[in-house]
């Protein structure tokens, strides 16, 4: 077992002999006989000294002497002591307070006490030693997440009117041999961003935020006072951008600078962080600073989540329909669902906006179930009504496929209403399938074998790639307007013309979205896409207009 160390400070032999005969046995024992000589074991022995026993009259230097040197030291600051007093006032014990003597025994000495003392001291100490390890990050050498915020807090509570800047940063891209020494790349990394911010590590409090990869760091804004603000972030900038270069990484940063000390801390935290995602959101942005522009696009996120609920309940969503129409008889052959959102206290709200917010907070599964009713509602009024309905697609995200209960719901919801499954059809999109479990293909798989279809949406945009479409189940290949949009050169034409060869090859259905005008339907149809959707035939409508819509076309 390890024995923990004791200095024993005293000039009187006997009193010395005395707490010899009460610790030795199971404690290490050092000795001083005046405050010279206890300095001198306290520099010698510092990592070593558990606990030291100080006495007060001391020839050369005297325990008050001893008290004040420890406490200028903040190497010796962490070693406690006990003072051992003989007859002294209170005054004594308090003036020996205020020097932050730990805590007391008297003389004559009695032995339990003394050691009980001792041993309560001791397990304080290791107590606090134990927390200390849980604040800081195995791996990064960094407060954790929980510690940081706490340190930021208390630094922030004990000097309010510090002029204060919140950085985060994000690295990826890990290549080989600099993934394999994760502590020693992470500690390099360290180091330049430290060199970035112009700043010794002694003013900054760094935390892991999100694994290792994440870091957030709180530090006094100094350098940046001189600069303008188009010149400070230029420095961000190339500074991460060559340090990403450098070190073969991709290092992406948020900046928040002055915070105000009055707002709670979690605030600034939630802003460096949408800061963060909106330089990792393009692919040669590394910094993005909090500025109003950020700030209102999230007082406006906060918005529609604080009302998003009461949108679906009392009415404020609606879906409507954009038709889709065959390339060669331009006939009417189905419908996109389309989500809208006109909201008393925020006006109207375009999906585009809504959607990727429901997206982060798991809400986007409540509207597109919604979206999933009211069209099976809607299909079944229309049918009743003798029209001849043609299959609407409804769009899924990611988070849909998280929810056990999403196959029983989608075909429960189309066999209540008395629907052939042929009817609904659902669009997905690639990226909801990067880290996705072979659950969702399964999914998928499912709906197919009744007989819903599947349409991969956003074809030809971001990482979409011809390679998906052999490993997704799907039954039709939605182009993206992006795509259509750039027909005019004669070389995305050709890329189209493969494409769509290939996808004919598969035995695919094909849709070409966001045909405006007959210039570009006419290219389309020409090219061989099976199906159009645009403003060419028309803008998404609200139900009761689509249902005159589809009256229109049977009547032709
Ligand atoms: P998307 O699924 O690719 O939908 C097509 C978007 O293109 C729609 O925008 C539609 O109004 C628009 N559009 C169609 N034809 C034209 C055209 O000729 N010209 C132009 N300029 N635009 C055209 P919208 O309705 O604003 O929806 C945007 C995105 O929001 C959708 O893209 C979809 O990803 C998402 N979204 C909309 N409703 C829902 C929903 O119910 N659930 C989910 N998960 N996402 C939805
Ligand atoms: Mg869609
Ligand atoms: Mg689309």
């Amino acid at each position: 077992m390890h024995r923990h160390t004791i200095l024993i400070i005293e000039d009187n032999e006997l009193n010395r002999d005395m707490l010899e005969v009460i610790l030795s046995d199971d404690y290490n024992l050092l000795f001083a006989t005046n405050g010279r000589e206890a300095m001198d074991q306290f520099y010698k022995h510092m990592s070593e000294i558990d606990v030291a026993l100080l006495d007060l009259q001391m020839p050369e230097m005297d325990g008050y002497e001893v008290l004040e040197a420890v406490n200028k030291d903040d190497r010796l600051q962490h070693i406690p002591i006990i003072v051992t007093t003989g007859e002294e006032s209170i005054d004594v014990e308090e003036r020996c307070l205020m020097l932050h003597a730990t805590e007391f025994v008297r003389k004559p000495y009695n032995p339990p006490m003394v050691r009980l003392r001792i041993e309560n001291l001791i397990r304080m100490r290791n107590f606090a030693a134990t927390l200390s390890d849980v604040e800081i990050d195995k791996k990064t050498g960094v407060y954790t997440r929980n510690a940081f915020m706490h340190y930021a807090q208390d630094y922030i509570d004990k000097h309010p009117n510090a002029n204060l800047t919140l950085i985060m940063t994000d690295m990826s891209g890990f290549k080989g041999l600099f993934r394999e020494q994760g502590d020693l790349a992470f500690a390099l990394v360290r180091k330049e961003i430290e060199l970035i911010c112009k700043e010794n590590s002694s003013s900054i409090i760094i935390g892991n935020y999100n694994q290792c990869d994440q870091l957030i760091y709180l530090r006094p804004t100094k350098h940046v006072d001189d600069m303008g603000d188009e010149a400070k972030m230029e420095w961000f900038e190339q500074g991460f951008a060559r340090l990403s270069r450098k070190l073969d990484v991709t290092i992406k940063a948020g900046v928040c600078e002055n915070i105000d000390t009055r707002v709670d801390f979690n605030e600034h935290v939630r802003h460096v962080c949408a800061a963060l995602s909106e330089s990792k959101k393009s692919y040669n942005r590394y910094s993005t600073f909090v500025g109003k522009e950020l700030l209102a696009k999230l007082q406006r996120e906060s918005f529609i989540e604080k009302y998003m609920e009461k949108a679906v309940n009392n009415g404020e969503m609606q879906v409507y329909y954009q038709p889709k129409h065959d390339s060669k008889t331009e006939r009417l052959v189905g419908a996109e669902a389309l989500l809208r959102w006109f909201s008393p206290e925020l006006g109207f709200v375009s999906p585009a906006e809504f959607i990727p917010v429901f997206e982060r907070n798991g809400f986007v599964s409540v509207a597109d179930a919604f979206v999933w009713r009211e069209t099976c509602k809607n299909q079944r009024c229309w049918k009743e009504k003798g029209l001849k309905i043609v299959p609407i697609s409804v769009n899924a995200s990611r988070q849909d496929y998280t929810h056990k209960e999403l196959v029983p719901f989608v075909l429960s919801d189309v066999k209540n209403n008395g629907l052939s499954y042929l009817m609904m059809h659902i669009e997905i999109t690639e990226s909801m399938f990067e880290n996705l479990s072979s659950e969702a293909i399964r999914v998928l798989q499912a709906f197919r074998e009744k007989g819903i279809k599947v349409e991969l949406d956003d074809f030809g945009t971001g990482y979409s790639s011809l390679n998906s479409l052999s490993e997704l189940p799907v039954d039709v290949v939605k182009f993206d307007m992006s795509f259509v949009r750039k027909l005019s050169d004669p070389r995305q034409q050709k890329v189209m013309k493969g494409c769509v060869s290939i996808i004919k090859d598969m035995e695919l259905h094909s849709v070409a979205e966001g045909v405006e005008d007959a210039e570009t339907r006419k290219m389309i149809a020409d090219m061989g896409i099976d199906s159009i959707q645009g403003y060419y035939y028309s803008k998404p409508l609200p139900a009761s207009q689509f249902e005159e819509y589809l009256a229109k076309q049977q009547s032709e």
